[in-house]
């Protein structure tokens, strides 16, 4: 499924998502947290989709007037891997001229010339950055060993100076990894080169592909304390936007992105009850990681 959602992020509104991997992962990174299966790393796509192709299952998609405001670029994997990235950025703004674009990188697209001026083309750039100590960052990010983390942070400190829209940046916290003070000391030096609009901080809230866990939210608080170089803010799932959902565009959505008890509560009466008959028959299942209730195909 190329187009997914509306998903109601709860960091970036209400958003359409365009996956650029299809249906293989397909990453530079294999990251301990990750929602999908382990898989080796890889750096370029062995399975391209056509830029043609992507446009045609959007329009069809815009022609059915769903709401959104953010247009995500996303994979099963990385983003800028797509080899076409410019090439469909410039379609896509034509397209959805009304509409940001948003791309969720895991911060190696600004390793690539290329890739950077597709990136400048955006409304909004998140990069990922878990850790500014190389050997925390490949326990955790198990990126190839041909990316170097001081040469992404360089890089991506140069990107900021240069690009209009917003970089935000993400941490992700994993326990026993990055959850120390030394770590968030390096991270904050490292977030004052690179000066972005907001950090998100978060911890895993999804069934992650190694045998590894999160920390709790008054963890997440402490360790926000130590970064004064940028705002940050700790996703919480509040909403008043109420989503709907058919059993097949619930299936499709959950078959992409397991959704969290908290996500459920933005679906409308309508889309619960669809969920509810897709529990009752097999097609979903529950599962409980550290407390918390997931919805999954
Ligand atoms: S960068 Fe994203 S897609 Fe790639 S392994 Fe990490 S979490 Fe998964």
């Amino acid at each position: 499924m190329i187009i997914f959602g509306p998903v109601n992020s709860r960091r970036f509104g209400l958003s359409l998502g365009v996956d650029l991997s299809g249906a293989k992962k397909q990453c530079n990174f294999d990251c301990v947290y990750c929602e999908l299966e382990a898989a080796k790393p890889m750096s370029e796509q062995e399975n391209v989709l056509s830029v043609e192709e992507i446009l045609a299952k959007l329009r069809a998609v815009l022609k059915k007037s769903v709401k959104f405001d953010v247009l995500t670029l996303t994979a099963n994997g990385e983003p800028s891997l797509y080899p076409h990235l410019k090439e469909l950025i410039l379609e896509l703004k034509k397209l959805a001229s009304d509409k940001k674009i948003l791309i969720l990188s895991n911060g190696t697209a600004v390793l690539d010339e290329k890739k950077i001026q597709a990136l400048m083309l955006c409304d909004i750039v998140k990069f990922s950055l878990d850790s500014a100590n190389e050997k925390t960052f490949y326990k955790i990010d198990r990126a190839l060993k041909e990316i170097h983390l001081s040469t992404m942070i360089e890089k991506m400190a140069e990107f900021r100076a240069k690009f209009s829209g917003a970089l935000v940046m993400e941490i992700l916290v994993v326990k026993g990894l990055n959850d120390k003070e030394e770590e968030f000391v390096l991270l904050n030096e490292a977030l004052a080169k690179i000066k972005p609009l907001r950090v998100d901080l978060s911890s895993i809230d999804r069934p992650p592909a190694y045998a590894v866990s999160g920390v709790d939210e008054l963890r997440l608080l402490e360790l926000s304390q130590l970064i004064n170089s940028a705002p940050v803010f700790i996703a919480k799932k509040k909403s008043d936007v109420k989503l709907s959902f058919s059993k097949e565009e619930l299936l499709a959505t959950l078959r992409l992105r397991p959704q969290s008890e908290f996500d459920v509560e933005c679906f409308d009466e309508k889309s619960r009850e669809n969920l509810k008959n897709l529990l009752e028959k097999g097609q979903v299942k529950t599962l409980n990681l550290a407390g918390v209730k997931f919805y999954k195909v």
